[in-house]
């Protein structure tokens, strides 16, 4: 058990790790041996104190199972296990709020990002001193097409949303310094989206590049619905525009039907007119559409503030093997 400079007194006096490793895990049994295989040496070769926080976000294939082994192999493997599938920015979130290390890098468990790419980073931040170490996807050639193409179009909302200071393409492979953590962990979010929040904190930061590897194993666990919630999520987490564009809809559609109003009665007092059925039909169409539209975008926002007034956690851990009060499973040694 560590203690931070931060955190409460957990456990014994051992000084906090300098690196923790933050890694989300969701049905990963064909990945995982092969990333801690890649993962091990490049943390051994630091001669640094380092803990890997796995968290298993509830898992259904034989990954728990698999962590309890790799643990005992290497101790320096932490297992934090959700209780269910909650979700990457859910794991993402544990992992930051539990980690004790001075420097907190966060990256996938498919290998997708480069563990090569640590030392560089944490040399940066320990030399230049600042706070975040982005790693920034320079070539995208691995992924499918329709993956390119929809995080083009992701980044490129994103940026007008939230300003010119969001990196295109940094994904969730960063470095964030204790202090970043400590101001993330103070923040009240629901649904945290970390690539628009970290760069919204303002710290100073550096950036490294890297080419995404293809998956190393096993399929992805980021299908179409979960992409669209983290898509909705960013936009209504940062942005109350969609809430205008209702408004801008609103006066667009008015200013419509007053000009028809004016052709209507422009032609009524020509005695021109005729039965109308396809102009009533359409504008009924339109304006209900728009409503509908409006509605919606209401209700997106009802319903985020909604579950943020339930304040509920995102997540519910069931066993932290850094935690002697959580249970630990069958075989899991502490
Ligand atoms: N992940 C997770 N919970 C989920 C979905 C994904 O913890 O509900 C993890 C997954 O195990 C991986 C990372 O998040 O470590 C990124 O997922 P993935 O590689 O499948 O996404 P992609 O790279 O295809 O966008
Ligand atoms: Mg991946």
């Amino acid at each position: 058990m560590y203690r931070t400079s931060t955190q409460e007194h957990v456990g014994d006096d051992r000084p906090a790790p300098l690196l923790s490793v933050v890694v989300p895990i969701f049905n990963e049994e064909e990945a995982l041996p092969l990333t801690v295989q890649r993962l091990r040496p490049i943390l051994d070769g630091l001669d640094v104190e380092y803990e890997v926080v796995g968290v298993d976000d509830g898992s259904t294939d034989a990954t728990p199972q698999l962590m309890v082994a790799l643990r005992r192999e290497w101790p320096q493997l932490r297992i934090i296990r959700f209780r269910r599938n909650s979700g990457h920015q859910a794991a993402l979130t544990a992992g930051l709020h539990n980690a004790f290390g001075e420097y907190v890098v966060s990256i996938d468990a498919d290998l997708q990002d480069p563990p090569e790419k640590i030392p560089e980073m944490l040399k940066l931040a320990r030399d230049g001193g600042c706070d975040i170490v982005y790693g920034v996807r320079s070539d995208r050639s691995t992924d499918a097409f329709f993956k390119r193409s929809t995080a083009a179009a992701y980044y490129w909302l994103m940026r007008r949303l939230v300003g010119k200071k969001m990196p295109s393409h940094a994904g969730d492979f960063r470095l964030l310094s204790r202090a970043a953590v400590d101001a993330l962990k103070s923040l009240p979010e629901n649904q945290p989206v970390y690539r628009l929040l970290v760069p919204w904190l303002g710290f100073t930061s550096a950036t490294v590049y890297y080419e995404r590897e293809e998956r190393v194993a096993g399929t992805t666990k980021y299908p179409l619905s979960k992409m669209i919630r983290l898509g909705l999520d960013s936009v209504t987490n940062f942005s109350a525009s969609p809430l205008r564009l209702a408004t801008w809809l609103g006066m667009a559609s008015f200013v419509v039907c007053l000009v028809l109003a004016v052709y209507t009665t422009f032609r009524y007092c020509l005695n021109d007119t005729v039965p109308g059925w396809s102009s009533l039909f359409i504008g009924m169409l339109f304006l209900g559409g728009v409503q509908l539209i409006c509605l919606g975008l209401l209700g997106e926002y009802v319903g985020r503030i909604y579950s943020a007034v339930q304040s509920r956690p995102s997540y519910f851990i069931g066993y932290d093997s850094a935690d002697t009060a959580t249970e630990a499973p069958a075989g899991a040694g502490k």
